[in-house]
């Protein structure tokens, strides 16, 4: 763990780089304001920082209020270095954004206990963090498949449809629908259905190019986007997945299950909203299905 000190006076900050890098600390030492503020802007900046109050360049005061303003997604905690010990001064640190303070001289028992403190509150936040990041990757992925979920597939069509109209590019999108899946369900139970549907992901994934994005509409249906893919290059695309999801019988404990599905495709350039996209895309994919599926139809 990467702890900042700044301290202008040479023997305290050498004192306190001892005892830090004495507990296992990895100590960045810096003698003004405005070099602690360069380290703590930094990628990889220390998650904990003790400042001295007064120091030539910005203050102790002034780095907490500039760290605080930024407002970054992973908390550094500040213990300010004060040789006033008044009421207002601790009050006026706190106020511009110091977590906790040391009196000069400092205890050097004091000093470990309010540093451990604080590294208790950063790895509270970065478990926190963590967990925060896992419960958003959760909700925009299809527990099933792990594909994109409807929401995640739908934020992405949005986002390439605003870049499509700004870089006056086409997009196509692709509704893509298992055919009699239902039939699978009631022949070889949903166990089989369920790897149906992951194998079938699986073979569209590996088909489609590193900037086309899939997702699982609903049920046994997908949204595949196609950024930047005119109504040609979408054919193709297509024509490659349904000969992928039929080349051979997905297993399943020993069965061979056959499989094929029919695909519904619009393409667009410039603005146009998602329910007309989905809707043509949607249109297209029962003229699939009417004229006997295992096929690509156009809108
Ligand atoms: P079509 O060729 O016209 O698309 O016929 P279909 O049988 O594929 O269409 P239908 O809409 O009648 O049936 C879709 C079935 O997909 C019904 C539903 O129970 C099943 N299904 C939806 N989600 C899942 C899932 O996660 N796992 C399994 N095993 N089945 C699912
Ligand atoms: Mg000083
Ligand atoms: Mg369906
Ligand atoms: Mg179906």
């Amino acid at each position: 763990m990467k702890i900042l000190i700044a301290e202008d006076d040479p023997t305290s900050r050498r004192i306190l780089g001892a005892v830090l890098t004495k507990l296992g600390y990895d100590v960045v030492s810096v003698a003004d304001g405005n070099e602690a503020w360069e380290e703590l802007k930094k990628d990889s900046s220390p998650r904990l920082a003790v400042l001295d109050w007064m120091m030539p360049g910005l203050t102790g005061l002034e780095v907490c209020s500039k760290v605080r303003a930024r407002g970054a997604e992973e908390y550094t905690y500040i213990i300010l270095l004060t040789s006033n010990s008044s009421h207002e001064d601790i009050v006026e640190g706190m106020k511009s954004g110091a977590d906790d303070y040391v009196v000069k001289p400092f205890n050097r028992s004091e000093l470990e206990a309010r540093v451990k403190a604080g590294l208790r509150i950063i790895n509270l936040q970065s478990e926190l963090l963590l967990a925060k990041e896992k419960i958003r990757v959760q909700s925009r992925t299809d527990a099933l498949t792990g594909i994109a979920n409807r929401r995640a597939i739908f934020d992405h069509l949005d986002g390439e449809l605003n870049r499509s109209e700004r870089e006056r590019k086409n997009i196509s999108i692709a509704m893509l629908d298992l055919d009699h899946f239902k039939s699978i369900n009631d022949s070889y139970g949903h166990q089989a259905g369920d790897a149906v549907l992951k194998e079938c992901v699986r073979r569209i994934s590996s088909t489609i190019r590193p900037y086309d994005f899939l997702g699982r509409y609903g049920g046994e249906e997908f949204l595949l986007v196609l950024p930047g893919t005119d109504e040609s290059n979408a054919m193709l695309v297509c024509e490659r997945i349904l000969e992928q999801v039929q080349a051979e019988p997905v297993v399943f404990k020993g069965i061979s299950i056959p499989c094929t599905l029919s695909i519904g495709l619009a393409t667009w350039s410039g603005r146009e909203d998602v329910d007309k996209l989905i809707e043509a895309s949607d249109k297209a994919l029962y003229m699939a299905k009417d004229k006997g599926r295992n096929r690509v139809v156009f809108f």
